[in-house]
């Protein structure tokens, strides 16, 4: 790591007497010197790299002191750069030793001495070159793992993203082997177990896929106000099959007033969820889940509390970090990554709010509470976000679903007939620009990624139709981020749906 500069002495001596005296010195010695005209001159050098400079008095004086101190203070934090002055007084100097790492040589010069002065500030460079060779170390170990570490969450994001797409078909079949199994009364509970399933490695895909959003800064929230009862009502409604299975009781209570957050009804949902599905994983049959939410000032406290297997008192502040399991094992067999809590708590933060967990121990249940601003009156008063009713009319709109990946689309297709709805299918951009012309539908599933031309282009080519000003466009695709749907909020879309496509999610844009 040692270039020629970094070796040498510089001198500045402005007597040609002195120059020539000390030039000879440093030659005799083997000490490697390189000559400076003036002050400047041993600035810039001193710039480009030097062990030490030697220099006389008359070099030092006030002002060109300011323009050494100025050029020391560029030198990395590493360095200490040692100046050897030559002095006729000893006393006058003294401030230099203080801002800068000055040794006074007395004049007359005793060459013996200085030698030695000069070769210790060469061994002290040394040892400050030593530190500079291994703080480069440290920096590229850091940047060796800062680079493994976003190698590993672009994987992670990939990974997540392509385990996502043969879900989406997966998903819908089960949903029409079950609407369509009516005769054969042994076939219901597989598929009922194919669903569980299913449902279970899209939770873990989703977890994966937004917690590697989250560690690269990706995710934003779509906040608006939200009526607190609808996100837990969607919440309690997504968890219920898992604490069905569990065997648990579940005693929801909720302020009887109502209560408005500002806050992403999905990424809310997304909270609550998580606490529930842990409550529910990590208590044995029979036990009791608590839901509670109670205003505190201007903070709504919401509560899942569990009789649980409970949590070490030194575990319950570690539960948060990422990959954290108490008892892997036990974990694992409940099907975790890990990354639940994590998730909790960082969307939490990004609500403006807190989480905390609390357990008198092992056996003793857990409690998990997050508080969250309430909004204040002029907050609530804006738009609320319908709450997540599936009526029970029957559905009889027009749709066209439109996807280039065949399964996906028949899939789609087959369930949304299922559902009642008039469906057409079109596997390319053009067949779906004839499609709605011809069909006039109402409801448009537009898949984005497709080759020729992309789901973006087929929306900007409806819209441009004046009797398409109020067909419903939805996209489908695997990607969920903010560019993604302020892309396709900008292309005309109404809506952004990411795959797998929850059927609950379908049934409500079938209700004229
Ligand atoms: P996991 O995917 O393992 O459930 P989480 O981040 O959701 O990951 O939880 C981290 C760990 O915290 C779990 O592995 C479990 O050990 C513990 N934990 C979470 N919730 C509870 C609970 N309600 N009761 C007991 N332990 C819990």
């Amino acid at each position: 790591m040692t270039h020629d500069t970094d070796q040498r002495v510089l001198l500045l001596m402005p007597t040609k007497r002195d120059g020539e005296r000390m030039e000879s010195v440093l030659a005799a010695t083997g000490i490697g010197f390189a000559v400076c005209r003036d002050v400047c001159d041993l600035c810039r050098k001193i710039g480009e790299g030097a062990a030490a400079a030697l220099l006389t008095e008359e070099a030092v004086t006030a002002e060109h002191a300011g323009c050494i101190q100025a050029a020391l203070a560029e030198q990395p934090p590493w360095s200490d750069f040692p100046l050897v002055i030559l002095a006729r007084e000893h006393g006058k100097q003294e401030h230099l030793r203080e801002s800068m790492n000055a040794t006074l040589v007395e004049r007359p010069v005793k060459v013996r001495s200085l030698l030695s002065v000069l070769r210790s500030a060469l061994r002290l460079r040394r040892h400050q070159y030593e530190l500079r060779d291994l703080l480069a170390k440290h920096q590229q170990a850091e940047d060796a793992l800062r680079e493994g570490d976003r190698r590993k969450d672009e994987f992670l994001a990939t990974l997540a993203h392509e385990l996502r797409n043969p879900l989406a078909p997966l998903r819908s079949s089960v949903h029409i082997l079950q609407l369509t199994s009516t005769e054969d009364p042994r076939t219901k509970p597989i598929y009922d177990t194919m669903e569980r399933q299913v449902n279970h490695l899209v939770r873990l895909v989703d977890d994966l896929l937004e917690m590697s959003r989250i560690t690269r800064g990706k995710v934003e929230l779509r906040k608006e106000p939200v009526e607190l009862a609808a996100v837990v009502r969607n919440a309690i409604e997504t968890s219920r099959p898992l604490i069905d299975a569990a065997g648990l009781r579940l005693t929801v209570s909720l302020p009887p007033e109502r209560v408005v957050i500002v806050g992403d009804f999905v990424r809310l949902g997304q909270v609550l969820t998580n606490l529930l599905n842990n409550a529910a994983k990590y208590t044995n049959e029979g036990g009791q889940i608590w839901f509670t939410a109670t205003c505190e000032g201007n903070e709504v406290v919401l509560s899942v509390r569990d009789t649980g297997i409970g949590i070490d008192t030194e575990m319950l502040p570690r539960v948060f970090d990422m990959f954290m399991q108490v008892d892997r094992a036990t974990s694992r067999s409940q099907g975790g990554l890990g990354i639940g809590l994590t998730l909790v708590r960082s969307l939490v933060g990004l609500h403006g709010g807190s989480v905390a967990a609390y357990s008198e121990g092992r056996g003793r249940g857990s409690e998990f509470q997050v508080r969250l601003p309430i909004a204040d009156g002029a907050q609530a008063a804006g738009f609320l976000r319908p709450t997540d009713q599936l009526t029970s009319t029957r559905p009889t709109r027009r749709v066209l679903v439109v996807d280039d990946n065949l399964d996906a689309a028949t899939t789609l297709t087959t369930l949304l007939r299922h559902l009642g709805a008039d469906v057409q299918m079109a596997n390319d951009g053009p067949t779906a620009l004839a499609t709605v012309a011809s069909h006039q539908p109402e409801v448009v599933f537009l898949d984005i990624g497709m080759p020729g031309m992309d789901g973006f282009e087929v929306a900007k080519r409806v819209r441009m139709r004046p009797e398409c000003a109020e067909v419903v466009l939805i996209a489908l695709t695997g990607w969920g981020q903010e560019d993604d749907r302020r892309r396709t909020a900008e292309a005309g879309f109404n809506h952004h749906l990411v795959k797998p496509v929850d059927v609950s999610a379908l049934q409500a844009f079938l209700v004229p």
